[in-house]
């Protein structure tokens, strides 16, 4: 049921999740955010804008961990209900 306007939000719970990996970039030293990347490609430095390979992720061990935390859900504060 969705919420009446002017009724305060309860708050909501995590949906789903998404593993964030970082790379060094070979020219000026920055971790470069890449979510999730199962496959090999280019990705670009936002500091210095080079462009590199990275070495992708084993997609089991990512779908390994969103099993454990069930897809985020599992993983919300319990304080919280
Ligand atoms: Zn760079």
């Amino acid at each position: 049921m969705p919420d009446s306007p002017g009724r305060p939000l309860t708050p909501v719970p995590p949906d789903g999740m998404e593993m964030l990996f970082f790379y060094k970039c070979p020219r000026c030293e920055r971790h470069v955010p890449v979510p999730s990347p199962t496959e090999p490609k280019m990705i670009r430095c936002d500091n210095c804008q080079l462009s590199f390979p990275i070495i992708p992720i084993d997609e089991h061990g990512l779908h390994y961990i969103r099993i454990m935390l069930a897809g985020g859900q599992a993983a919300a504060d319990p304080d919280f209900f």
